[in-house]
């Protein structure tokens, strides 16, 4: 008898798995588990997760490390996939800025459309305009309701306070008015500006501003300004209140050069980013198969690039002072892939009513990186030293994932399996013989927790990434919280005080409190779309590409395999199987060996191909 060991070290996750095979050759899986990878995929700092996993899985085992006979790492795909975002300022800085506003307590309810007038100045303004009237500090609330009552020839559609007291002026009003307060940069509120302001019901969210056509309808835009307030409509959705200016744009930020990108593919292609993330990816698409993409120097996406990129640099480069033989320290770094996507950003601009609700136009990037081949052998010599194991590299990542994949129940050759994981989207396509075709492209789960951070202008990644794994509730009392689809969960013993009014994360340790005053229906779209522009692409990305590389045999394929930490998620699943059974394919999350879930398919596959050879 003998006890086999597999290790796949992933950019986030080292997975193992443990099996015995019997005197006669059968194989019976002991145990997995799965750890964080320690240091860079690829380099020897990889040991230390290597080996609390072997430890993990040997105690889940009951075995003890030094029964292991052989332990096999995979030959791990020399994919690294990086992600980085900028604002691109000057995409949104047209004639005009507009911004949103979602104070806690504003007063009435309803929309109001005019002209900002500072209420001191409030005789200066004509009768036949509809107001806005500003109130500073420095006017109180008596003062200012009295002022209001007293232009009863004045139409005053609604009132911006600087302190938060749009309750106190509007008890105090004859003809009531919607007010939003709080909003502290209101010393930049020059008169004249066209500005709507909305409140909602109580239980209500508001319904024009966070509607792009219900902006353009208060605001009078033109088509080309609608589509620019788009994000700031988005922004809005389930907010209480909401202010949106069209003012004019006094101090525009230093404008950043976005830049071009170089592909260099069956041909060379130049495109501009500023033509947006859409242009960009049908570039990509028509590129085939891509050698390098270089960005503009000294550019945002130059920038970008090399952010996204800088790990993979850094491996790259170790690796060549490793490598026996190797002359030059200096390796160039290839970029295979690239995924943009749109998005947006607050950011605090200047000249902003409340830097903190004002957003921009942003860009997000994912970047693929190629090295020859990574340096397993180290890997391997290093866990070998370290435990006493005869240890030894085989297998291919993506053939690996196949055979793990196949273990799940319920599936038949020809299949494709996507494995979606933190940096990359990997896809392979096995036929009836067994052959496999593999493709990798940029963007997967690092990408989603990016744009879920920047979108909700979370301070914590951390509270990004859990947003993105589970869902979200109210803590509405004491004893009850409403889930995001509406449900109600009530809590017998109480729920901890802490949370009350909340909007909580529901994760299986227990609720985690989100720090930042976001309303749950922006947290679940932003949650939702960022998967979905994420992972709904980038599969069919991948398949598209894979599937005029396959033989005809693989044509024919019914089942499509996820696998991966990111297929464990809660929604990405489901938004890929619609996807899918479009094209008449059987979509969905891998069960790899009947219990594992998505989780250790090429560990598995490890085993399998060893089982395989030494029957
Ligand atoms: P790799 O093989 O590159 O190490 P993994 O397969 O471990 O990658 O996938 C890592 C990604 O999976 C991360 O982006 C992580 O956020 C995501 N992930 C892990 N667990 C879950 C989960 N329960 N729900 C959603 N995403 C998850
Ligand atoms: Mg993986």
């Amino acid at each position: 008898m003998k006890i086999l060991a597999a290790v796949d070290i992933g950019n986030s996750t080292t997975e193992v798995c443990l099996a015995k095979e019997d005197d006669v050759g059968k194989i019976r899986f002991l145990s997995g588990a799965a750890v964080f990878t320690t240091g860079l995929k690829g380099t020897a700092d990889n040991v230390t997760g290597i080996l609390s996993a072997l430890e993990e899985a040997a105690t889940a085992a009951n075995i003890s490390l030094s029964q292991i006979s052989h332990i096999r790492i995979n030959e791990a795909a020399p994919v690294i996939g990086g992600a980085a975002m900028e604002t691109l300022t000057q995409t949104v800085v047209t004639e005009s800025s507009m911004l949103g506003h979602n104070p806690k307590t504003p007063a009435g309810y309803g929309t109001g459309v005019g002209k900002t007038i500072n209420i001191n100045h409030i005789n200066h303004a004509n009768t036949s305009d509809p107001y806005i009237v500003v109130v500073p500090e420095s006017t109180n609330y008596e003062t200012a309701a009295k002022l209001i009552n007293q232009a009863k020839n004045i139409n005053i559609t609604g009132a911006i306070l600087q302190q938060d007291e749009a309750v106190l002026v509007y008890n105090r009003l004859n003809r009531k008015i919607p007010i939003i307060d709080e909003v502290r940069g209101i010393h930049k509120i020059k008169d004249g500006i066209q500005t709507a302001i909305e409140v909602a019901l109580a239980g209500h969210a508001v319904r024009m501003l966070s509607n792009p056509y219900g902006i353009a309808t208060l605001l009078r835009l033109t088509p080309e300004e609608t589509i620019h307030i788009t994000p700031i409509a988005k922004s809005l959705i389930g907010a209480k209140s909401a202010v949106v200016m069209k003012a004019p744009y006094s101090n525009p930020a230093k404008p950043q050069k976005i830049g071009k990108i170089t592909i260099s593919g069956e041909s060379i292609i130049n495109v501009d980013f500023n033509q947006g993330a859409e242009m960009v990816m049908q570039a990509i698409d028509t590129a085939g198969t891509i050698s390098n993409i270089s960005g503009e120097p000294g550019t945002n996406i130059g920038n970008m690039l090399a952010n996204a990129v800088k790990d993979m640099s850094a491996l790259a480069n170790s690796n060549a002072v490793h490598s026996p033989g190797s002359s030059h320290c200096h390796q160039e770094v290839q970029i295979r892939d690239l995924f943009a996507v749109d998005t947006f950003a607050p950011v605090a601009i200047s000249g902003a009513l409340a830097g903190e609700t004002s957003l921009e136009k942003a860009i997000a990037v994912a970047a693929m990186v190629t090295a020859g081949r990574l340096p397993m052998q180290e890997i391997a010599k290093t866990l070998s030293e370290k435990t006493g194991l005869y240890t030894t590299v085989s297998g291919i990542e993506p053939v690996m994932a196949a055979l793990g994949a196949l273990t799940t129940p319920g599936v038949s050759l020809p299949l494709a399996v996507l494995d979606l994981g933190g940096g990359s989207t990997d896809a392979a396509i096995i036929d009836a013989s067994g052959t496999v075709a593999s493709i990798s492209v940029a963007g997967a789960g690092e990408l989603v927790t990016m744009m879920i951070q920047s979108q909700l202008s979370l301070t914590n990644r951390i509270t990004a990434e859990n947003i993105k794994k589970y869902p979200v509730a109210k803590v509405e009392s004491m004893f009850h919280i409403r889930l995001e689809t509406g449900e109600i969960i009530f809590y017998e013993d109480g729920i901890n005080p802490r949370f009350f009014g909340a909007v909580v994360i529901m994760a299986p340790e227990g609720m985690i409190k989100i720090d930042e005053d976001r309303p749950i229906e922006k947290i679940v779209s932003v949650r939702q779309d960022a998967k979905r522009s994420v992972f709904v692409k980038n599969t069919t990305r991948a398949i598209n590409k894979l599937l005029p590389m396959s033989m005809p045999s693989q044509g024919n394929i019914k089942h499509v395999i996820l696998v991966g930490g990111s297929a464990e998620d809660f929604e990405i699943p489901g938004f890929i199987s619609t996807a899918f059974a479009d094209m008449g394919m059987v979509c969905g999350r891998g069960n790899i060996r009947g219990t594992e879930g998505a989780r250790g398919a090429v560990a598995t596959g490890l085993i399998m191909a060893y089982a395989g050879t030494h029957k």
